[in-house]
């Protein structure tokens, strides 16, 4: 007999069907056993009748967890047993025959409830029982969709998916990098990327005019609970735009993913509210404004756009550096004074960062395309010539090799699926996050390495 997945038994009434999943739960009165069987596809009530003595008996020994094949009947309850409020509750299916796969141990905590009253470390250190609960498969799948949905659209629009490497060089992206010694190249490290900046505009250079990637990105910051030592972005960048096409686009792709992914949610304000950086400043004391009319409703979704952010801020050692991203263009008003490094301070950058209640989910600008005004921003920041052509000499020449003026975007994918899946923090979208203070408690990461290895790579650890 053929496998008939879960999800599929309304189709199947009144026939004999095998089905293949986990014991949910298993309730014995007797003379009666129920199991609750659970697939990848939703679960159904099952029901060992003593008349068949056989599956009967081999049923009893079942327990939480095991994995088994059943065979039976699927019958439709009678009108007063119907539970309406489950997936499959107008049906239940008598067992003829079931066959133990595989025994499990008795897990250390309950996935048949939301987990949340569980403690956090043991559900990381057990992650794969962890993501058997049903609100976590949720979650992934939505995350799963919500990714689907985002590639086919842009590949609709002539998007190409392009991936960049994994391992590359330090950017100046404003955090730590992760560094990865060379095994080649005793005392040089590769850099994991902060995000795939460079290497999409180069993509621009090279052509393609419209990228984008479910990139991952690592930056070697202390993690917080919006915050993983890696996350994913949507990242995206097209040639020959303004900034309101870029900032247009998203909005369309964003509205239309809420739309078709998360209907019970409202958006507050459409097209999204555009603030200047100094009025948000101004009236909500942040960049990052919370605008909901009703913070109480948890499917109203305020979007907003943040723009006109100064380029530059002090540092601590009374120089400048970016506040976003060094490789932004100065708004057009503004291109002289950068040029001329006129009063740093007041000069306004295209960035634009979009925020959905209270947090930020993404940020883009466009870029300098003029390798001269690139150069001017190093300077300003207090590089040597030396240092920029060592560090940026690639990006300085590729500008000046054919570069259309071009500029791009990245959402912070984890967060937005959290707040879409009203989740309290992005742990809870991610298949197998680090614990607040960027451990793996299943794999027992970071952990030490062998002596050899360590030789190899001409490193010694110090005490
Ligand atoms: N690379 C930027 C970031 O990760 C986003 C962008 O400007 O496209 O924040």
């Amino acid at each position: 007999m053929e496998r008939t997945y879960i999800g599929k038994l309304k189709e199947k009434v009144g026939e004999e069907v095998m089905i293949c999943g986990w014991v949910d739960v298993r309730r014995d009165h007797g003379k009666l056993v129920f199991i609750d069987l659970r697939d990848a596809t939703g679960k159904i009530q099952m029901v060992a009748l003593p008349s068949h003595k056989e599956a009967h008996e081999s049923v009893q020994k079942l327990r939480s967890e095991w994995v088994v094949e059943m065979t039976g009947k699927v019958n439709k309850r009678p009108e007063k047993m119907i539970n309406h409020k489950e997936q499959n509750g107008e049906l239940e299916i008598e067992i003829l025959s079931a066959t133990v796969l595989n025994e499990a141990t008795t897990p250390p905590f309950d996935v048949t409830s939301d987990g949340m009253e569980i403690g956090e470390e043991s559900r990381l250190k057990y992650r794969y029982l962890d993501l058997r609960r049903q609100r976590l498969q949720k979650n992934i799948r939505l995350r799963h969709e919500i990714i689907r949905f985002i590639r086919n659209n842009l590949s609709d629009e002539g998007f190409v998916e392009i991936e960049t490497p994994i391992l590359t060089k330090s950017t100046p992206e404003g955090a730590r990098d992760y560094v990865v010694p060379a095994r080649l190249y005793h005392g040089k490290f590769y850099a994991l990327p902060q995000s795939p900046q460079q290497y999409k505009q180069l993509l621009m250079v090279a052509g393609f005019e419209k990228y984008f990637q479910i990139a991952r990105c690592f930056r070697d910051e202390d993690t917080r609970g919006d915050r993983q030592p890696e996350f994913t972005q949507l990242d995206i960048e097209m040639s020959f735009v303004r900034k309101e096409d870029v900032m247009n686009l998203i909005e369309g792709l964003l509205i239309k993913l809420v739309e078709k992914l998360a209907p019970e949610k409202r958006i507050q304000q459409k097209p999204f509210p555009k603030i200047t950086y100094k009025d948000a400043m101004e009236k909500y004391g942040i960049d990052r404004p919370d605008i909901r009319e009703d913070r109480n409703n948890p499917n109203l979704l305020a979007f907003c756009w943040v723009v006109d952010f100064p380029f530059f801020e002090k540092t601590d050692t009374g120089g400048w550096t970016f506040t976003h991203n060094p490789f932004s263009r100065a708004i057009p008003e503004h291109e002289d004074q950068l040029m001329k490094k006129d009063n740093l301070g007041d000069i306004l950058t295209t960035q634009y960062d979009i925020v959905l209640n209270g947090f930020e989910i993404g940020g883009g600008s466009i870029r300098n395309h003029r390798p001269e005004a690139l150069e001017k921003v190093f300077e300003i920041m207090g590089f040597e010539t030396d240092r920029i052509k060592r560090n940026f000499g690639h990006m300085l020449d590729a500008l000046g090799a054919g570069a259309p003026p071009h500029g791009g975007i990245a959402w912070g994918l984890d967060r937005l699926v959290t707040v879409l899946t009203n989740e309290p923090n992005i742990r809870e979208v991610i298949a197998f996050p680090k614990t607040g203070e960027g451990r793996d408690l299943m794999m027992e990461s970071p952990s030490q390495i062998e002596s050899k290895q360590l030789k190899e790579l001409g490193l010694k650890v110090v005490e």
